[in-house]
């Protein structure tokens, strides 16, 4: 009879995250071997088994015996905590069954249960720190000469990876955790937030919250795992979080933006991606295969030549025009604008007559400055108001002129479920195209009329609803900012006004009609 090894993972320790799959294994087992430490653990799930377990450093015995065992025909369980494939057992089961010319169809039956990983374990209990490119590196130099780890920390600690120190600091092994530390601050700010887990979901549990520069007041042990976040990891909460991407973003209302969740990285967005960048910029990728040469010259400090210590600078957007109403922009100001975006920003026109400038920068405050001393009317961008007005046939038709500015004043910039866009037109010509906004404006002998929810886009596009005629003009902007504070309040995340509408059937006593148009395609005439 072919025996049975099964190479089990039992997570960080508690029995709840513990899989269903290494239960079964351990059920199944006649025979389980493991640390001491690691049978107290699992205790309640080998009863009635016959155990084998022995110290820390004989590993290889352990190996030995699981094979020789299963070799005689019985089912045997290795264990290991976090995954067996991590500086676990897995690895050595198959060093002892190589050496015996092991083979697949033969030889004992060998499975491998994954576990939670103590990077993963510990992660958890920290916030979300590792989310982005992570690696583990173990300090312990017992098996793995020190050099070599050290050129691991300064090419992890140079690439910015999150890092899972693994074995940091033993009885014996005190330095190495110094010695990490110190390489670390060669390329990360001293504020990096750092986290160190001890004995994660087991009795004794100890989360610490530090920073790269304070960790080594703390505790660390045997038990310990110590996660250094990249550059751009920050705490918020006492949580260690990573963002997804790098480039931030922001704009007049908010300080600081993260990527926001559905937002997708585009290729500006990740400038230190290996694509084809734009003519001038870097060549990454040579020097990412050079670095990969050098690595195995053992030159390492070619790595901290290459990859300096780089801040990426956030993205300042905002929206600029010459006015509420004003559509001219004069010479000197397209020469401001063009001072401003320089060669590193952009300027983008938008399908709502919206110019957007992009600059990166640190210092938003100088940037918002120049544009207002140019004479620049500034929104900012993103799911917030904005008002756009006609141009009253160049001030000709003024009588509307100070409503939209005053919704400007009170309304715009303000954040809300989805972009919304007011359009004010100053005549019943409507040629700005007040109906095809969110919320549409029109002014109309001496009083104004109201469209609710336009689809500006797509095959099913349609203008706003009429639900309103002859407005009083004092009655406008309450009547107004009473309809966005109800679309504020109760829109879902995303749900564009006329979604909205066609969703709670009424805003402000205004009742939904469906309008949306049905279509019907018609059969090709050519027959394909
Ligand atoms: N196979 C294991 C790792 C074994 S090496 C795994 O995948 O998790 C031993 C190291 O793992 C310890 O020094 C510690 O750094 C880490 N470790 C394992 N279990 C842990 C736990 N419950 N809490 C914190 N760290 C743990």
């Amino acid at each position: 009879m072919r025996g049975k090894l099964w190479i089990v993972g039992f997570g960080p320790g508690s029995e709840k995250h513990i899989t269903e799959r290494a239960k079964e294994a351990l059920q199944e087992s006649d025979c389980v071997i493991g640390y001491k430490t690691y049978m107290e653990l699992v205790a309640g799930l080998i009863e009635g088994k016959e155990v084998i377990s022995t110290g820390m450093s004989e590993e290889v015995s352990r190996a030995q015996a699981a094979v020789k065992y299963a070799e005689a025909g019985r089912t045997v369980a290795v264990i290991s905590s976090g995954d067996a494939g991590v500086y676990g057992m897995a690895g050595l089961i198959y060093e002892v069954l190589a050496e015996k010319g092991w083979r697949e169809e033969d030889g004992v039956e060998v499975e491998i249960i994954p576990g939670i990983s103590a990077i993963n374990s510990c992660a958890s209990l920290l916030g979300a720190p590792v989310m982005h490119d992570a690696c583990t590196i173990s300090l312990s130099d017992h098996l793995t000469p020190w050099d070599l780890i050290v050129r691991r920390i300064e090419a992890a600690g140079a690439a910015d990876f999150v890092i899972a120190l693994y074995n940091p600091r033993s009885g014996k092994r005190t330095r190495q955790i110094v010695e990490a530390q110190r390489i670390l601050l060669k390329h990360r700010s001293p504020d990096t937030p750092v986290g160190l887990v001890k004995s994660a979901y087991r009795d004794r549990q100890q989360v610490v919250m530090t920073t790269l520069a304070n960790m080594l007041d703390y505790e660390i042990g045997m038990l310990t795992t110590v996660i250094i976040g990249n550059s751009a990891t920050f705490l918020y909460e006492n949580k260690m979080i990573t963002p997804r991407g790098y480039q931030r973003k922001y704009t007049l209302t908010s300080e600081k933006q993260p990527l926001r969740p559905h937002e997708r990285l585009k290729p500006e967005h990740e400038p230190w991606a290996l694509h084809k960048g734009k003519e001038g910029a870097p060549p990454l990728y040579e020097i990412g295969m050079k670095a990969l040469q050098m690595l195995d010259g053992k030159k390492t400090e070619f790595l901290q030549e290459s990859f300096p210590q780089r801040k990426v600078e956030s993205i300042f957007e905002v929206a600029v025009s010459p006015g509420v109403a004003n559509k001219k922009f004069t010479a000197k100001q397209l020469s401001a604008l063009s001072a401003i975006a320089g060669e590193t920003g952009s300027v983008e026109y938008t399908p709502h007559h919206q110019i957007i400038l992009r600059v990166p920068t640190e210092k938003p405050q100088q940037i918002t400055n120049q544009l207002e001393e140019a004479g620049f009317l500034i929104q900012p961008v993103g799911d917030v108001l904005s008002v756009k007005a006609c141009d009253f046939c160049d001030g000709e038709k003024k009588d509307a002129i100070p409503y939209a500015e005053q919704l400007h004043e009170k309304l715009a910039g303000i954040q809300l479920p989805k972009e919304l866009h007011i359009g004010v037109n100053g005549c019943g010509m409507a040629c700005y195209q007040a109906v095809n906004d969110d919320i549409g404006i029109v002014f109309r002998k001496g009083k104004f009329d109201l469209f609710l929810g336009a689809k500006p886009v797509g095959r099913t596009a349609h203008a706003g609803q009429p639900v309103a005629e002859g407005i009083e003009p004092e009655e406008i902007v309450p009547l107004i900012e009473r309809i966005v504070a109800e679309y504020k309040e109760k829109a879902h995340p995303n749900e564009r006004l006329f979604k909205f509408f066609k969703r709670v059937k009424n805003i402000q006593g205004f009742a939904y009609r469906d309008i949306t148009p049905t279509i019907q395609i018609e059969p090709a005439p050519c027959g394909d």
